[in-house]
């Protein structure tokens, strides 16, 4: 079955991945800015790691068949520092024009410091001013409800916001309702470690079924499986759920989201792929 992964470092995969997920029906990845495993030090380490997500990965994936998207922003960790944030704020612009580029993200919190918080809503401010989708990285563990919590609360406070335009990732049992009785659609991330497994995905899906709802592996440099998509559709099929309902989850709840960039509606992801 062909699918999308919406959510993937593939910056920090090795090209063997790109030909795995390709074997198993991957057609499109999106790939949100996230941390690099260490503080970058200026503005332009994050205008080359922009350069990287628009013109670099793109054409390794390319190789593959691969379409590759990407999201922009100073992830939550980098956001403590809020002046840096500000300069990688207003560079963005430099890049959103770019044709593989879906919106800001993943912007969000990490430990809900007030630092955090001053940055998300500047990057929310920057996402409405040219009407860009918007990926929210939600906290870990312990911080999550708390974190999920607050960022619901300067979204839906905003008036501008547009719920159907914002998806609201690595929501977990006690996170996916809130998110989703606001409007917004949500990630399901399936991580071998500290979020949910394939199990406990379908086991939400069978619970608040598939409006609105993404799946994605969340691959990266740290434990994390890129085949996870293509796991948990072998998941699905051995609960019995009918190859429709699966394909609506991997392909056409994906398409839906994205395909309200405009910088989305490419051949390779038509119905003639599927
Ligand atoms: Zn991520």
């Amino acid at each position: 079955m062909n699918y999308i992964d919406p959510h993937i470092h593939m910056v920090s995969r090795v090209t063997d991945d790109y030909e795995r997920l390709a074997r198993a029906g991957c057609v499109a990845v999106s790939e949100p800015a996230f941390w690099a495993g260490f503080d970058r030090g200026s503005v332009d380490g994050f205008r080359d790691y922009f350069r990287q997500l628009t013109e670099v990965e793109p054409k390794r994936a390319a190789q593959f068949g691969i379409r590759h998207f990407c999201w922009l922003c100073i992830n939550a960790k980098e956001a403590e520092n809020v002046s840096l944030s500000r300069e990688v704020i207003a560079m963005i612009p430099e890049f959103l024009a770019r044709p593989n580029v879906l919106g800001i993200g993943e912007i969000g919190l990490n430990k809900n410091t007030r630092n955090e918080a001053i940055v998300f809503e500047e990057h929310v401010e920057r996402a409405l001013r040219t009407d860009e989708l918007m990926l929210v990285h939600t906290p870990h563990l312990a911080d999550k409800y708390k974190g999920t919590r607050m960022i619901l609360d300067m979204l839906t406070s905003n008036s501008r916001v547009r719920p159907e335009r914002v998806c609201i990732d690595h929501v977990e049992e006690h996170t996916i309702r809130p998110a989703l009785e606001a409007g917004f659609w949500v990630g399901l991330t399936l991580y071998p470690i500290t979020k949910c497994t394939p199990q406990r995905a379908v086991d939400m899906i069978e619970r608040y079924g598939t409006q609105r709802l993404l799946v994605n592996s969340a691959g990266d440099w740290g434990p994390s499986d890129p085949m996870a998509v293509p796991d948990f559709i072998r998941a699905l099929r051995a609960r019995g759920h009918a190859e429709p309902d699966i394909r609506r989850v991997v392909w056409d709840n994906p398409r839906a989201f994205f395909a309200q960039c405009p910088r989305f509606g490419g051949a390779e992801t038509d119905e003639a792929r599927a």
